[in-house]
């Protein structure tokens, strides 16, 4: 009887341990693409001996996915670009406080949402390009001179329904308040080569191409484009172009961030904060500048050299969570702008 009892202990023992073992994991609803996350989770659980399952889709259909899953979501993490998106799961009360010191002692505030519901993992800038045989750098300012006549029918910008221009509007409404934002916008509207087609690489080699003389994209499209060993007319179409960095001389130039949050009902919420950390950690960090050509969060981290190459530039330091705060009031101003 004594070993019989000996032996189902045994086995609950054995059990319960590799319940333990298979509980040891972290999900993770991913709106980047997977070559962009992956490698690190690899390493993360290398490393930590904590499983990852990644799901990736486009972040409105994860969002929806994780409203409608409710508190049985699997969702630990929520990782994601821009700020505006981050925001988007935040009001639909998807999101809990990601508690660690390590985060609020090292990545900037500004970086961080307010109520430190999610947390910048990596920034780009959104800045202006000019083609380097029509446009003169000292011709160009900030933002704001982009409405200037000056560039009557010579920008190219995407659409209005893309959160990246959206959370540039809204930062120019948090500097310069509604109305002023208002004519901005019609005047730059008024400036565009062209009807907005395509995303941020397009109005870069729309640029080279000769349709307009100035284009609007984010930095990490750019040296893509530079280093692309497949397409040498994407690596040609860079190379008639030029970097600017908009409003030094005030705020600083828009930047803004892909970040991680917590779900809600996350039921692995420890390993879904040791997650986060490794990507904060000096090594993933590193590898964001290596592999999609993006800027550190974490201050003291070596830049990409080809980033380091277009120099030090000042960035707009306005908490990022006024992105999504403001968003609505963008979108209402682009629209009546008539911004397609
Ligand atoms: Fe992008």
């Amino acid at each position: 009887m004594y070993t019989l009892i000996r032996a189902i202990t045994l086995v609950l023992v054995t059990a319960s341990l590799s319940l333990n073992s298979f509980a040891d994991e972290v999900n993770i609803y991913s709106a980047r693409k997977e070559n962009l996350i992956k490698p690190l989770l690899d390493k993360f659980s290398a490393e930590t001996g904590i499983k990852t399952n990644l799901i990736t889709a486009k972040a409105d259909k994860l969002l929806t996915r994780m409203v409608n899953e409710g508190r049985n979501t699997p969702a630990d993490v929520f990782i994601t670009t821009d700020a505006g998106r981050l925001y988007r799961a935040k009001q639909a009360d998807l999101l809990q406080p990601i508690d660690s010191d390590f985060i609020s002692k090292t990545v900037p505030a500004h970086l961080r949402d307010i109520d430190d519901l999610w947390v910048g993992l990596s920034q780009r800038a959104r800045v202006i390009f000019y083609a380097k045989d029509r446009v003169k750098p000292e011709q160009l300012s900030s933002y704001e001179d982009l409405a200037d006549p000056q560039w009557n029918k010579r920008i190219c910008i995407r659409g209005s329904s893309n959160i990246y221009n959206q959370s540039l509007v809204a930062s120019m409404i948090s500097a310069k308040g509604e109305a002023e934002t208002s004519k901005w916008v019609e005047g730059l509207v008024k400036n565009l080569a062209r009807k907005p087609n395509g995303g941020d690489r397009d109005q870069i080699k729309a640029a080279a191409a000769g349709q307009c003389d100035i284009a609007v994209a984010n930095t990490y499209y750019y040296a893509n484009m530079l280093n692309n060993k497949k397409d040498v007319a994407q690596v040609q179409a860079a190379e008639k172009m030029a970097i600017f960095w908009p409003n030094q001389n005030g705020r600083g130039t828009h930047v803004n961030v892909s970040g991680a949050a917590i779900s809600k009902h996350s039921k692995n919420r420890d390993n879904a904060v040791r997650l986060i950390e490794f990507l904060l950690s000096e090594e993933s960090q590193d590898w964001y500048g290596k592999v999609n050509y993006e800027y550190p969060v974490l201050q003291g981290v070596a830049v990409n050299p080809l980033l380091k190459s277009w120099g030090d530039f000042k960035s707009d330091t306005l908490n990022l969570s006024r992105l999504g705060e403001l968003n609505a009031e963008a979108v209402k101003i682009m629209d009546k702008a008539g911004w397609q």
